[in-house]
């Protein structure tokens, strides 16, 4: 496996597979790894010929006052498990590679970024979309794919490459969770005991409303207060949002039809969550 932080390496390795008729897979992340991260690898790898992950803690989706600085960065012992898994080549560039001197362009999709976590976090998906079209520039990837612990991420960056005709099959992979229900996610491991502990009702919050529906209830309100309702005993926990929305478009859903994603950002502490359920009628 090639690991490099050469913007010309990995696109001229990119561009010798494309030419040896191989297909390139593509896996984005920030690093540390968990077991979230190693099924999207595990996906890419069973769909493309080479796979190429890169590693970039992407200072333009990160707002003031946010953990850019302690993001965990594990690359060594992110690149011994892609290689297990048989990835190509593992791509770490540097900011000043991303964002050369005279970079001036920003990619930004209206709409879907504007509610969640576009909202709660104004700048971010314009930092996440800039990033995917640089990133996809570079590797050429036939497919990438997202994990849809972060569906409005996925929803934009489907968005992004179909509005710009990227030629980029997007794959959703599904949410991997912890024994208890909690979302796998690098940022777990800022939570004290304490929070760890009550950080698993937020999945529970969410069975329970996803119940709710399939005992009948179709009126979003109540799922929503049914989900607030798990946690009030978690002091720890404050629900920054909790809604109720189409998972393409990412709009309100008040009354439901046959399918809404329920989405959530709590706050353990200071560290911020977030997790979602597609709930669907069952066929
Ligand atoms: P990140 O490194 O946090 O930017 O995440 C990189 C990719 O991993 C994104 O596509 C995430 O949606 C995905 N991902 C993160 N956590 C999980 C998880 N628990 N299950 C599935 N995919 C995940």
């Amino acid at each position: 496996m090639i690991i490099t932080d050469s913007e010309e390496k990995i696109s001229e390795l990119c561009a010798r597979w494309r030419s040896e008729g191989l297909s390139v897979g593509f896996v984005p992340t920030m690093g540390a790894f968990h077991k979230g991260h190693l099924s999207l690898v595990e996906i890419a790898v069973a769909s493309s010929d080479r796979v190429v992950v890169s590693i970039f803690v992407n200072p333009s989706q990160f707002g003031p006052g946010e953990d850019l600085e302690k993001y965990p960065r594990t690359i060594e012992s992110d690149c011994k498990f892609v290689e297990e898994l048989g990835a190509s080549a593992v791509f770490t560039p540097r900011a000043d590679v991303v964002y050369p001197p005279g970079f001036s362009t920003s990619v930004s999709v209206a709409g879907i970024t504007e509610g969640l976590c576009g909202a709660a976090r104004p700048g971010h998906f314009n930092g996440v979309t800039t990033v995917c079209a640089v990133l996809f520039g570079i590797v050429k990837p036939d497919l990438a794919v997202f994990g849809m612990k972060d569906a409005q991420q996925l929803a934009v960056v489907k968005r992004m490459v179909s509005d710009l005709r990227m030629g980029i099959e997007i794959v959703a992979a599904p949410i991997i969770r912890e024994a208890d229900g909690l979302a796998m996610s690098s940022r777990n491991q800022y939570l004290s005991r304490e929070e760890r502990n009550q950080a698993s009702l937020i999945s529970t919050g969410m069975m329970k409303a996803e119940n709710l529906f399939h005992m009948g209830e179709r009126n979003s309100e109540i799922l929503r207060k049914e989900f607030v309702n798990t946690l009030k005993d978690a002091p720890l926990l404050r629900v920054q949002y909790i809604e109720t929305v189409n998972p393409e478009t990412m709009l309100g859903v008040e009354e439901i039809d046959d399918r809404v994603l329920l989405a959530v950002s709590v706050f353990a502490g200071k560290t911020r969550l977030i997790d979602n359920i597609l709930i669907e009628s069952e066929v």
